[in-house]
Formats: structure tokens, C-alpha cells, sequence
């Protein structure tokens, strides 16, 4: 199959390493032909170009930049395209996207790989990075069966696990699990930062073992990444948050309180319920 890319970063080098592994024919487009040249280099693409008018002969093509630019980008792409290009993007925000660019091409399917590490751009992709991962996809009833069955089977050859759900109920679920785990963990690293004894956390720095690194992870990631979460996502985050800040002042007061029993109990069901959000195939 001919697949486009555009926006040759973490996620669609990743995506082009694959695909060329799997015998795809992959194009890529990123603004810089310096980010162009090194994907050629490291394989995640056969061409590459600034130019969109490269994609006009590709049959599928992933919408891979940041999230404000994934609408302008398929505006601009939609001149060079026949009307059966699928046209799919990995955005970690559904609704907005979907909103915008369903209206422009019918055969778009909104899609959010569930993968990523700390890093950003074409020298961070590696391969296998969608493996054993959820991969969503979040179809409207309009949406053409052919162009969902096509990215479903693509995503399901990079072994990831589909899932299909509306763009409001994704983009809830993500602000659960995703976007709240990334601010507040942003907020611990902050938090951390402001220890007044320069000893104490020069201390504390060294101290720091595994979990600090787990628990600090996602707020230590891409920043320009988790401010688009934020943007785009700005009502079920907010929401998610106020939940939290329930939460946490539930814990700050049975410590207040002394009362022992009851934090243990709420720690009990958390160390009871946490696996139900461990899906193992997610990893
Ligand atoms: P990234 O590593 O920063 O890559 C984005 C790439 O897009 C950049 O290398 C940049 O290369 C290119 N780009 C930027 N603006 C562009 C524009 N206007 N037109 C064309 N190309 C442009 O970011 P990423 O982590 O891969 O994220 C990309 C998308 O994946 C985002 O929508 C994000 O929400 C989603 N996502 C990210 C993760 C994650 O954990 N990182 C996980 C799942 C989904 P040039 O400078 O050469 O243009």
C-alpha cells in the first residue's frame, strides 16, 4: 500500500518505521527538509518532501503533527486528494479533530495510538512502539466501513490493540488516564522543586529512585505535548482535576485526623482496583 505521513516526529517516524518494515510504501512530509532528510536516513520513510503535493498518489495517509496543526494540515492536504484517500491522525485529543476535518472529508477516521515516551521528533521513533498498545479509534455513524476497516487493520498489523469508541467518550476516558496523570504528576515534579532547604533537596535529588521515576514520568515528558493535552482537552481535564483535588483532600484529612483505619481502607481498594487499569496488553 502507498502511505502518507505528515509530520515525521516521535509518533509518525515510529509509524514509517513500521509500515516500511511491513512493505508499505511509505511518503512522509515535515516542514524542515532537514527533519526529511534524517527520516529518509533512518528509515522511516522511502521519500520524503516539505511539499503535500508528494501524497496526492497515497492511499492512506496519517495526520501526525502537533494537535493545532492537524486541522490546518488536512485543509491544506485536501486539494491533492482523491476521494477514496483515507485520511486517518493519531491526535491524543478526539473531539475537536474529528469535529473539524469529519465535515471536510467523510472518509476521515479519528484515530489516538496509545504510546509514546519523554521524547519528541524523527531521532526519537523507534520501532515497535505501538506493539501490545491500545490503539483507538473513534468513527462517526457516516463514517465509510472500508476507510475504518483499512486504518483498523493497519494499526492491528503494528500489534496494537484496537478499540473503537465515540470522540467524547475518548477523549473522557483519556482525560482519566492520560492527561490528569500527566498535570499531576507535572505538579509533583513542581511540588518537589519547592523544598526552601537547598541541602533538603539536593538531598532528595540524590535520593530519588524508582518511585520518583515512575511517578514523575509522564509530567516530565514532551512540554509542548502536554500543553496541547490541556488546550484541547481543557473541560474533561479540568474536570478530572476537580475530582482529584476531592480526592486528595480526603487523604490530607484522614492524615490530618489521625485516622489511620480509614486511609488504610482507601488504600486497600486502590491496591484492589489499580490492575483493573493495568491492561496487560497495554503494557
Ligand atoms: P513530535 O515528536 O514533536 O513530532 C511532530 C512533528 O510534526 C515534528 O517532528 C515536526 O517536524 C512536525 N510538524 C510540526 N508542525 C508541523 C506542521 N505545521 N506541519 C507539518 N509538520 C509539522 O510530536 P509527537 O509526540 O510525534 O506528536 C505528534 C502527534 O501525536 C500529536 O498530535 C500528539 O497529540 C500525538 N500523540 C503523541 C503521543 C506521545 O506520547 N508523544 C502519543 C500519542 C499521540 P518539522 O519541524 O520537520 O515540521
Amino acid at each position: 500500500m502507498k502511505i502518507g505521513i505528515v509530520g515525521l516526529g516521535l509518533i509518525g517516524g515510529s509509524l514509517g518505521l513500521d509500515l516500511r518494515r511491513l512493505g508499505h510504501q511509505v511518503l512522509g512530509v515535515s516542514r524542515q527538509a532537514q527533519t526529511c532528510e534524517l527520516a529518509i536516513a533512518r528509515g522511516a520513510v522511502d521519500q520524503a518532501s516539505p511539499n503535500l503535493a508528494i501524497l496526492g498518489e497515497a492511499e492512506v495517509i496519517f495526520i501526525c503533527t502537533p494537535l493545532d496543526a492537524i486541522q490546518p494540515t488536512a485543509e491544506q492536504l485536501l486539494p491533492h486528494l482523491s476521494p477514496a484517500t483515507i485520511l486517518t491522525d493519531v491526535g491524543s485529543v478526539k473531539t475537536p479533530v474529528v469535529e473539524a476535518i469529519a465535515p471536510l472529508w467523510p472518509n476521515f477516521v479519528g484515530g489516538h495510538p496509545m504510546a509514546g515516551t519523554s521524547e519528541a521528533g524523527i531521532a526519537a521513533a523507534q520501532p515497535n512502539l505501538f506493539a501490545q498498545k491500545p490503539y483507538v479509534l473513534t468513527p462517526r455513524e457516516k463514517t465509510p466501513v472500508k476507510g475504518v476497516q483499512t486504518v483498523a487493520a493497519i494499526a492491528r498489523s503494528l500489534s496494537a490493540q484496537v478499540y473503537y469508541c465515540s470522540p467524547e467518550a475518548h477523549d473522557r476516558a483519556v482525560s482519566w488516564v492520560s492527561h490528569l496523570p500527566a498535570i499531576t504528576s507535572a505538579s509533583l515534579i513542581a511540588a518537589c522543586l519547592s523544598e526552601p532547604d537547598a541541602a533538603v533537596l539536593e538531598l532528595a535529588q540524590k535520593l530519588a529512585s524508582s518511585g520518583f521515576r515512575d511517578t514523575s514520568r509522564v509530567g516530565g515528558g514532551n512540554p509542548q505535548l502536554g500543553r496541547m493535552m490541556a488546550q484541547y482537552n481543557r473541560e474533561e481535564l479540568l474536570r478530572s482535576l476537580q475530582y482529584y483535588r476531592q480526592s486528595l483532600d480526603q487523604l490530607i484529612t484522614h492524615i490530618e485526623q489521625e485516622d489511620w483505619t480509614a486511609l488504610e481502607q482507601q488504600l486497600q481498594r486502590n491496591h484492589q482496583t489499580r490492575t483493573k487499569f493495568l491492561n496487560p496488553s497495554a503494557g
